[in-house]
């Protein structure tokens, strides 16, 4: 029991002098051994507010027309949806709206509306999405856009969920009628050569200034039934949907993107 002990003693004391030796003391060292000074960040202007596009900002709809967006189903036809008093409105049937352009990484806001007369329930109420990718084989990568004020649903398909595969931090929709944000953050899956994922997809989500998604990681492109699956695919096209169901359409405005 005595040797026990002075074994203990003699641990602790030695534990002690190790931490003493560790301790740093930072007054001697020179601060500016830890300044950097290059490279430069590049100077970019605000908007007004923070749903105003920066000075670096790719504009993908600016109240005039849908010119930078196109048909998915048919991409050498125009996107069908109607654009009417700043805003632009799915028009169910025709399918759904991609950019032009195709992005890799980047940060995107859009603001989208659920019409005040909306009708239905679960997912047959408002419901749309913004798919940050098309993807590879699959539909590509779906940030659920729903009516989800007081309207129950699966909670990995509600509102801001990565469609069936991560549920929200949160439910802050507003009511029907009245205008939301989305700020997303995504950086794309990468691939090897032979097709393999080499680094999965990430996303961050703020729906009306609420953190939905915080850098969350893609089990694969989102899909109905099933689980997730990869393909290999490089830069690709942001989707909207035209979701099937027979609610009253909804409107976006103001969307923008900065790759990154
Ligand atoms: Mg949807």
């Amino acid at each position: 029991m005595k040797k026990q002990l002075c074994l203990l003693i003699t641990i602790s004391f030695s534990v002690i002098v190790t931490n003493a030796q560790n301790k740093v003391n930072r007054d001697t060292i020179n601060p500016k051994l830890t300044e950097v000074w290059s490279p430069v960040p590049p100077v970019v202007t605000p908007g007004k507010t923070s749903s105003d596009a920066p000075s670096d900002a790719v504009i993908l709809f600016d109240g005039k027309n849908l010119d930078q967006w196109r048909s998915n189903k048919n991409p050498d036809q125009p996107a069908g949806w109607t654009v009417a008093n700043g805003v632009f409105t799915v028009k169910k049937g025709t399918g759904d709206i991609e950019t032009k352009e195709s992005f890799t990484d980047f940060q995107l806001h859009l603001e989208w509306q659920i019409p005040k007369i909306i009708h239905g329930e679960n997912q047959a109420r408002g419901n749309s999405g913004v798919f940050l990718s098309t993807g590879g084989q699959g539909d590509g990568y779906e940030i659920q856009i729903l009516d989800c004020y007081n309207n129950k649903t699966y909670v990995n398909g509600q509102t801001a969920s990565v469609y069936k595969q991560a549920i929200p931090l949160a439910n802050a929709c507003k009511k029907p009628g009245e205008w939301q944000t989305y700020d997303i953050i995504w950086a794309a899956p990468r691939f090897n050569e032979d097709g393999s994922l080499k680094t999965p997809a990430r996303v961050t989500v703020i729906h009306n200034g609420v953190l939905m998604q915080n850098n969350t990681e893609l089990k694969g492109e989102t899909v109905y039934r099933g689980q997730p699956v990869y393909t290999k695919h490089e830069a690709k096209p942001i989707k909207l949907q035209d979701h099937g169901d027979p609610s009253e359409p909804i409107s976006f405005r103001n969307i923008w993107v900065r790759p990154l």
